[in-house]
């Protein structure tokens, strides 16, 4: 039987990104002694684009004494003790692999916090393989993206397969032009008006892949 590939995203479709990262503003904002109202500020910037770039804008703007190779490994090492991956999600990682999934992460974002994340979370040991956009310069939407991520598991896009994620541009555009079936993770939106749409529709990552066990001996033909 063909294993049949599913790819995930990493970011609000895995872990929590936007929660980890309020609460690394606040720990981030007291230790370097500022103000209260520089938190939102600071939290929309890591927000928007997480580089080491990022934190050469902030170290001038506050006048930060540590260099910006050190931000971003203090950024590193924080995010990765912050952040975490829901139990049932992890369960559902392995239970997609037992049934004869190919499991893998295409994520947009920089190596060092992207594959931090994987470890700490323990996703990077259930997955079959990853590819983060940084590592050759292939950013979701690009169909390049997709094709690099399903090298990583074995797999060519031409065999079809699943994108499950959060953003209906990168993910389920991106997704739908290299050729996959889409599950959109709605975090409790709505789907943007006049965009063709996913597939399925769920609330949460776990419930894509309680979908996809449901049918798993539909979408893998012998
Ligand atoms: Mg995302």
């Amino acid at each position: 039987m063909q294993r049949l590939l599913v790819l995930f995203d990493l970011d609000n479709t895995l872990v929590d990104r936007q929660g980890t990262l309020a609460d690394w503003a606040a720990v981030f904002t007291a230790r370097h002694g500022l103000k209260d109202e520089e938190q939102a500020h600071i939290f929309g910037m890591v927000a928007e684009r997480a580089y080491p770039s990022t934190f050469d804008t902030i170290r001038t703007r506050y006048r930060l004494s540590m260099s910006t190779a050190e931000l971003w490994h203090a950024y590193c090492t924080d995010i990765a003790a912050m952040v975490s991956c829901p139990a049932e999600v992890l369960d559902g990682l392995d239970e997609l692999r037992a049934t004869g999934w190919r499991v893998g992460v295409a994520t947009n974002g920089a190596v060092d916090i992207q594959r931090a994340k994987l470890r700490a979370t323990g996703i990077s040991e259930r997955v079959d393989g990853v590819f983060v956009s940084e590592e050759s310069d292939a950013r979701k939407p690009q169909t390049r993206h997709f094709d690099l991520a399903a090298a990583r598991c074995g797999r060519v896009l031409g065999d079809g397969g699943w994108m499950i994620g959060d953003n209906p541009v990168t993910d389920i555009c991106g997704g739908r032009s290299a050729g996959l079936r889409t599950v959109w993770i709605g975090n409790g939106c709505s789907w943007p008006p006049d965009s063709p749409g996913p597939d399925h529709v769920v609330p949460h990552a776990r419930a894509a892949i309680d979908l996809l066990l449901l049918h798993s001996s539909d979408y893998m033909r012998p």
